[in-house]
This record gives C-alpha cells, sequence and structure tokens, in this order.
C-alpha cells in the first residue's frame, strides 16, 4: 500500500488508521503502483482558525476523497493538524468501502483510559460519551459502553492508591499449541523439561520481590498467576509454587488472587484443591466455545464436556470465583453455535465472563497456507458482541474491564463482564495502570507507577524461558531495584 502524506501528518496513526479498511497491509511511500495498489494520499492547508485536510483514498480507476476541517481550539496545532487528516482519511475511506469501523478513529488497546480522564475532569456520562462521539467519531454504542466500564471503574480504582501493588507470576508453558496462538508459549517436550529448573528460578525472583516489596512498604493488593496455561504444572509443582507464594506473602489479606488454569484439559482436583487451601480466589477455566467441532478447528486439545467438568470441580472444592473465556468469531463458529456457546456458559452462572473478539497475528498457525481470516466487515461477529452484551446484561452482568488488540476481527473489542462485585481487580489496575506490579518469569514486565499517565516505567524480563533461565537472577533483579530507587526518588 502507498501512503503519500504532507510531512507534518503523523505517518504512525495514519497507517493504524489505513489497517482498519486494509487489515494487514504493508506500507511503502515508494512502491510502484499496480492496478491493485491501494493508494492514500493526504494534504494539509493551515487557515487561521484551523487545519484543512483532504484525503484521497484510491484503486485502480476507483476513488474517493473527503475534506474535513479541525478547528484550533482545544489541541496543539500538531494534533490538531494530525486530528484533520485522521478525519479526513477516515471519512474518504468509509465512503469508498461503505464501512464505518464502530471505534472510530480511536485506536489504542485501552479506550477507557481516555474516558476516565474525562470523568477526571468532571464531565457527566452523557458530556463524555457526546465527546467521544465527537472527537473520535465512535458508534453511540461503543461511547456508551466505554463510559459505563469507566465508571464502574472509577469507584475501585479509588481504593488503590500508589503506595499499593500488584504481583504478576508468568507460567508460559502450555501442554499444546492452539493454531490461533500467537505467545510465546513452551509446549514441545524437551522445553516442557525446563519446568523444574524454571520454578526454582521464579522462586528465586518472587523471594527477592517479596524482600523488596517489605522494604519499600508496598501495599500488596493482588496476584496473578497467569500464562500461558499455568496448570501445566503438575500437581506437586503446583502446590510447591502455591504454598512457597503463601509463605513469601500473607496471601490471606489480598483483595484477589488469580490462578489462570486456562485449558480444561490442565485441570485436575487436586489443583483445584491446592489453589483453595493456598487462598486463591479467582480461577479462569477457558472453554473459548463450547462447540466440539469449533474447538477441534483451533487444535484446542480438550472438549465441551472436559470444560464442563472442570468447572463442576471448581465449584465443589469452593473457588469463590470462576472466570470463562469465550472467543468470537472462531474458525467454524457462527452467530448460532456462538449463542448455543454463550447460553450454556450463562446457565453455568460464572462470577466473570471475559468475551474476546477473535484476533490472531500473522506468526499464528492458523494463518499459514494463506488462509484470511481477516474481514473488514463482519456482521456475524458484530452481532456475537450485541448479543453477549445483551444476554450478560438480562443475566445480571456488568461490563468491568475491556481492551482492544490490532487485527481484532471487525475491529471489535474484549469485554470483561462479571456479577456485581466481582470485578477482576488485577485487569482493572493493570490495563488502566493504576499502581505499581511487580512481575516475576519469562516475559512477564514489571511497571512501575509514579503517577497515573504521567510517569511509567517499565522493566522487561528475558522473553524466552531458556534466556530467563541463563540470566543471573539475583544481578538483574538488583538492575530491577536500582530502577526503583531512582523512579521513586527522582519525584
Ligand atoms: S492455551 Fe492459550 S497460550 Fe496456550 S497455546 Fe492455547 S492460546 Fe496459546
Amino acid at each position: 500500500m502507498k501512503l503519500i502524506l504532507d510531512k507534518n501528518i503523523s505517518k504512525y496513526y495514519l497507517q493504524t488508521l489505513c489497517l482498519l479498511f486494509f487489515p494487514g497491509a504493508k506500507f511503502s511511500e515508494t512502491e510502484v503502483v499496480t492496478p491493485d495498489t491501494p493508494v492514500v494520499e493526504v494534504t494539509l492547508k493551515n487557515e487561521d482558525d484551523g487545519a484543512v485536510c483532504t484525503a484521497t483514498v484510491t484503486i485502480g480507476d476507483k476513488s474517493v476523497s473527503r475534506t474535513h476541517k479541525e478547528m484550533y481550539d482545544h489541541l496543539p496545532k500538531n494534533k490538531t493538524e494530525n486530528m484533520a487528516a485522521n478525519k479526513a482519511f477516515f471519512s474518504a475511506a468509509e465512503a469508498f468501502f461503505g464501512y464505518t469501523p464502530p471505534w472510530g478513529i480511536l485506536t489504542g488497546v485501552r479506550p477507557t483510559k481516555i474516558v476516565l480522564d474525562y470523568l477526571n475532569e468532571g464531565m457527566t456520562k452523557d458530556q463524555t460519551v457526546k465527546e467521544l462521539r465527537k472527537r473520535y467519531l465512535l458508534y453511540p454504542k461503543k461511547a456508551i459502553l466505554a463510559t459505563d466500564i469507566a465508571r464502574n471503574e472509577s469507584k475501585i480504582i479509588k481504593r488503590y492508591p500508589l503506595d499499593t501493588c500488584s504481583i504478576y507470576i508468568s507460567i508460559p508453558f502450555c501442554p499444546t499449541r492452539c493454531s490461533y496462538c500467537s505467545f510465546v508459549s513452551f509446549t514441545t517436550k524437551k522445553l516442557l523439561a525446563l519446568i523444574p529448573a524454571y520454578l526454582e528460578a521464579l522462586k528465586l525472583e518472587l523471594s527477592l520481590i517479596a524482600k523488596q516489596i517489605k522494604e519499600t512498604g508496598f501495599k500488596l493488593k493482588t496476584i496473578y498467576i497467569g500464562g500461558g496455561t499455568p496448570t501445566t504444572l503438575n500437581e506437586n509443582q503446583l502446590e510447591d509454587l502455591l504454598s512457597y507464594i503463601d509463605k513469601l506473602f500473607d496471601t490471606s489479606t489480598l483483595d484477589e488472587f488469580t490462578l489462570e488454569a486456562g485449558r480444561p484439559d490442565t485441570i485436575t482436583e487436586k489443583k483445584l484443591q491446592s489453589a483453595v487451601n493456598h487462598n486463591v480466589t479467582r480461577i479462569s477455566i477457558n472453554p473459548q466455545s463450547l462447540n466440539n467441532y469449533v474447538l477441534q478447528e483451533i487444535d484446542r486439545c480438550h472438549t465441551a464436556e472436559m470444560f464442563f467438568k472442570a468447572f463442576e470441580t471448581a465449584r465443589r472444592v469452593g473457588v469463590p470465583c470462576i472466570n470463562t473465556d469465550l472467543i468470537i468469531g472462531l474458525p467454524a463458529d457462527d452467530i448460532e453455535s456462538y449463542s448455543d456457546t454463550l447460553e450454556k456458559i450463562i446457565d453455568l452462572a460464572p462470577e466473570n465472563i471475559t468475551a474476546h473478539t477473535f484476533c490472531v497475528k500473522r506468526s499464528a498457525d492458523i494463518l499459514k497456507g494463506g488462509r484470511d481470516i481477516f474481514a473488514r466487515e463482519n456482521f456475524e461477529v458484530s452481532k456475537c458482541v450485541d448479543y453477549t452484551q445483551i444476554m450478560t446484561k438480562k443475566s445480571g452482568y456488568i461490563p468491568y474491564y475491556m481492551y482492544r488488540q490490532k487485527n481484532a476481527k471487525a475491529n471489535l473489542e474484549n469485554v470483561g463482564y462479571c456479577k456485581k462485585g466481582t470485578e477482576g481487580l488485577y485487569n482493572i489496575l493493570m490495563m488502566e495502570e493504576i499502581h505499581s506490579i511487580f512481575a516475576a518469569g519469562a516475559g512477564a514486565v514489571t511497571k512501575f507507577v509514579g503517577e497515573r499517565n504521567v510517569k511509567i516505567e517499565r522493566i522487561f524480563n528475558p522473553k524466552y524461558p531458556y534466556e530467563y533461565l541463563e540470566q543471573d537472577r539475583e544481578k538483574a533483579f538488583e538492575e530491577t531495584r536500582k530502577i526503583m530507587d531512582g523512579f521513586f526518588v527522582k519525584g
């Protein structure tokens, strides 16, 4: 795809917007144009009171142009110019394809961050919805969804000042690989053999984190064990890790302790009993779909029956809060089969339901062989997303957190729903960057938050378990400690 932009227009943001209409496009300014090459040209003219941009979208002999003027009223000049360019392109592409992306020109991962800022400025719900519509061109239902979530979040966030913190523990192993997965998860026999050494290194890192939290006076509020699939650990390994965590931190005083069990094929009664014995309050059991042919299509090595059994066991051993993850838009799924899954899940009454829109990165196995699962326009998926919202509301759930991903089908969102008072706290704290998160394990990212939206520092652990194992843990943590000291002393 060829982009010809005025020099004052940000290439990065416009490219992100182009992906809404041209999924998976590659960009070039010098590409030789063939009749199939999409060409986007944006010109800019500054007037006394605003920036005027004209965007033209051309493929072969079809061409559509639109002009937008953004007034110099609320943003710095360069941001106003870019806003004019983005809106001009959006309306030209909308006219070219006859398709309107539901989130307008808002492309970030965390839409509710902007909404929280509006609410903090004192805007009412109606004013916030109006502003999202005007500034970012959101569909009304998306503006209302984001505003409702942010309003609920703002009540929870107040309970977590900057001297509180969370811990994330990464278990990047899975028993087998699902075909849509692009996560760095270790599944081969040789790599799964790293688990015992990995757990020792992880325990050492956790002990260093515990010492650091104690010395700095942070109040630990939530722990999240995520993956991969943490229940890939066998019963003894999981019991050993949980009892180690229990000894290091007073888990009985936590507001939330999540174990993302994930795949039903890894769950046993003994593992769930260990979790409950060590004060785990929330477990994710993720069917993704309850249609066995859909599960087969995505190489998920479990059946719907295995999910029901795992769910029943979790209830029997007394897990206080169960989350179930679903994916909307999976290959071989359609509105009838998805609705059937959703209704069966609602009948089980889990405390949390997280509905993701199907999203794959280019590296996923499912795309090998040129299979195209990206759809610019996908009414089925939109209907499933809407149906989820309607049915959860009818059944007493509220949307409590959300995020978006690039390449999601029909550019739609992921939403966590909960029964009132059972919000997944870590999800909110992490997504809205409310307080510091110490992270342990391969691929984990520690995040220090000194001031929301303003002062945030991230420290990345090595991505792969073998790199993590090669690292001198104490030396690596010493670096983290130094960064932390500098970060919080600088003021
Ligand atoms: S369970 Fe999740 S992380 Fe593991 S292979 Fe499947 S999609 Fe990837």
